[in-house]
């Protein structure tokens, strides 16, 4: 489908986190409706939807119900079955494909994908028992990474295997609780890195500029831009491999992919077919953020310049109690505060963020 949706239009967003919140903020002041769909209608998204279903994601009648009542459909997470979304794309578009949710929800699948176009990952292999996960090992060597195929998020069904002791692997094992899972050779990377790209339903693509990331136990804590020389010898390859992904999909929307930045180049980490965190700058500090460009590229909009406002950028996640300093924050010039309105703060829960602005160009 490629035609354009006026505003006045009804967009669907599956999931109602923040990142839907912040779609539907950025899809709102350009005149747009916005009906989320979700488990629960206690999420951040809710509290500026026009619209609230309460469905699970598996739900195929629930979910044609909800596409019904709208005239496109995206989503802001990717731990979503796409079968029921094929389904409905049948009927009405649903931006990005849902075959970019079967990439990049399967650890394995994604980065299978990601070999097939000539983009380096990290050294992998699948395991589905202790046993297998012993062999891999004697590949890809101590410490390496264990994580869960599937539904993983924020450092979360992953751990770091030390040791190669038959009875360290099964408590491994036993503590990830899945079926299937990936073991990850472990990266000596310098630094970190995302690029964050749109695509829109005529293939133009637009990359903002690229975010160095530092994580803290598996979450990313903050994003500064412009990234270090180290990460900007490499944006250029990792660019183009994103376009690679972006185009073979036939995508639709903001695509991010993180890298490891190397001594031999960047390796592909993994990819979001979503907006993302690494990407929050971009509402204060790009003259269209990752959220406008997404919902215009959804409703076949053109898209918007994504050049800097700021000579640079930083970005930190308020996680957990981090957020109760937000008198401090709002005290400074140019701090830029968004609370989600979670409620409790608990540990390891994104629950705002606040970007800064140094030296603006406009
Ligand atoms: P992920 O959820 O796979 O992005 O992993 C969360 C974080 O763990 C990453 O941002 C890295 O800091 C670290 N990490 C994940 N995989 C690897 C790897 N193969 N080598 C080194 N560090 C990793």
């Amino acid at each position: 489908m490629t035609q354009t949706l006026p505003p006045g239009s009804k967009i669907g967003i599956i999931g109602n986190g923040q990142l839907g919140q912040m779609m539907a903020i950025a899809a709102t002041q350009l005149g747009y409706f916005c009906h989320v769909y979700a488990p629960n209608q206690s999420g951040p998204a809710n509290v500026v939807a026009a619209k609230s279903f309460v469905g699970a994601y598996d739900d195929g009648e629930k979910l044609k119900e909800f596409a019904a009542s709208v005239d496109v459909i995206t989503y802001e997470f990717e731990n979503i079955p796409a079968a029921p979304l094929v389904e409905i794309a049948k009927r009405v578009a649903v931006y990005p494909p849902p075959q970019a949710l079967n990439v990049a929800q399967d650890r394995l699948t994604e980065k299978n994908y990601a070999s097939d176009l000539k983009i380096r990952p990290a050294p992998f292999r699948p395991v589905s028992s202790p046993r297998e996960l012993s062999y891999a090992l004697l590949e890809l060597g101590i410490p390496s990474i264990l994580k869960q195929r599937t539904q993983g998020y924020d450092g979360r069904g992953q751990m770091v295997v030390k040791k190669a002791t038959d009875s360290h692997l099964a408590e491994i094992w036993s503590e990830l609780s899945c079926k299937e899972a990936i073991l990850e050779g472990m990266v000596k990377f310098e630094h970190e890195f995302s690029v964050l790209a749109v695509r829109d339903i005529k293939g133009q693509f637009l990359t903002w500029d690229i975010p160095a990331n530092t994580h803290n136990n598996g979450i990313l804590d903050h994003s500064v831009v412009p990234a270090n020389d180290f990460i900007l010898q490499q944006a250029d390859a990792a660019i183009k491999a994103t376009q690679r992904i972006a185009d073979s999909l036939n995508y639709v929307g903001v695509l991010a992919v993180e890298f490891f930045a190397t001594q031999f180049g960047p390796i592909f980490n993994e990819m979001a077919p979503r907006v993302h965190n690494s990407g929050h700058w971009t509402i204060e500090g790009a003259e269209t953020s990752q959220f406008e460009n997404h919902i215009r590229a959804v409703c076949g909009l053109p898209l918007g310049s994504t050049a800097l406002t700021a000579e640079r950028v930083e970005m930190k996640n308020l996680i957990g109690a981090q957020v109760n300093t937000w008198e401090k924050i709002l005290s400074r010039r140019n701090n830029y505060l968004h609370v989600y309105g979670k409620g409790t703060a608990k540990p390891g829960r994104k629950m705002g963020h606040v970007a800064k602005l140094i030296k603006r160009i406009i």
